[in-house]
């Protein structure tokens, strides 16, 4: 049977572009909620605009995942509106000029991009888990990369072998560390937490060089995102299947 996601409530960070705009119309399209998080209103609230126009009941909430300010209202804002939240994904995500491989990568770039992509994250995960607790089938999703694995990245002959921003393949893997450790500690609670890669995907991330299309890019985490509750927790997943740590 066809599982029921309308009234559903999805936060999405990063939607304002690119795989997270396309996770909040994809969710959208299911009759669900999707709080279109942004740190620049002007952009969520075109977000948000465009997704009304296609019928979805989308909202823009202010989110800066570096600034906790933002995190503490929304997660305030979420409380008061709806007192749970469905669906947390958590993708913005950022690349940094100034990393590199480990000889010579910036300190300062590799700080920015750790800021982003794994403590932005850690600290959205622990402000809105109160709220995820409350909902009745709760679902975690970390749009992490490929480049996060240390099975691949150790591998000569993988296809990406060359592409070695510690920064950004350091937090893409810790947010993986980060994704087995709340699986582990959630373990006897219905919520799922998983890690996603979208591949290769056509964004501004990469300008535009990517050689998926945004909706294949988006596809694993939506599909992550509305799993059903015998659905396994903790895992490394690309459409298609696991992948390695
Ligand atoms: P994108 O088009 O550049 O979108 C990134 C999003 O993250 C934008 O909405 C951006 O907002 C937002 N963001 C950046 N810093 C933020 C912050 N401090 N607070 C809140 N939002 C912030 O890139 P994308 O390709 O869709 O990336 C989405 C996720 O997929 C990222 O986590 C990325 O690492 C991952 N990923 C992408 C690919 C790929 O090939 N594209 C492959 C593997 C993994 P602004 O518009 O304000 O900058």
């Amino acid at each position: 049977m066809a599982q029921k996601h309308e009234g559903k409530i999805a936060l999405i960070t990063g939607a304002n572009k690119g795989i997270g705009y396309e996770v909040a119309r994809q969710l959208g399209k299911e009759g669900i909620t999707v709080l279109i998080g942004a740190r620049n209103p002007q952009l969520g609230e075109g977000a948000e605009a465009k997704l009304k126009a296609e019928g979805a009941d989308a909202h823009f909430v202010e989110l800066d995942v570096t600034r906790p300010e933002t995190i503490t209202k929304a997660a305030e804002r979420i409380r008061a509106q709806h007192g749970r939240l469905d669906i947390l994904i958590n993708n913005a995500g950022v690349v940094d000029k100034g990393d590199g491989p480990p000889s010579v990568a910036d300190l300062d770039a590799v700080r920015r991009v750790l800021d982003v992509n794994f403590f932005g994250v850690l600290s959205v995960t622990q402000a809105m888990l109160p709220l995820v607790r409350n909902a009745a089938s709760g679902r975690i999703v970390m749009v992490s990369s490929g480049l996060g694995s240390l099975t691949w990245n150790a591998d000569p002959t993988w296809s990406f072998a060359s592409i070695k921003p510690l920064g950004y393949n350091g937090s893409k893997a810790i947010l993986n560390m980060l994704t087995v450790q709340l699986a582990w500690e959630l373990r006897d609670t219905p919520i799922k937490v998983n890690t996603v890669n979208p591949g290769y995907t056509a964004t501004d991330l990469n300008g535009n060089s990517g050689t998926q299309t945004i909706e294949e890019g988006a596809a694993e985490t939506v599909r992550q995102a509305l799993v059903p509750d015998d659905a396994p927790t903790g895992g490394f997943f690309e459409t298609g299947g696991v992948i390695p740590w």
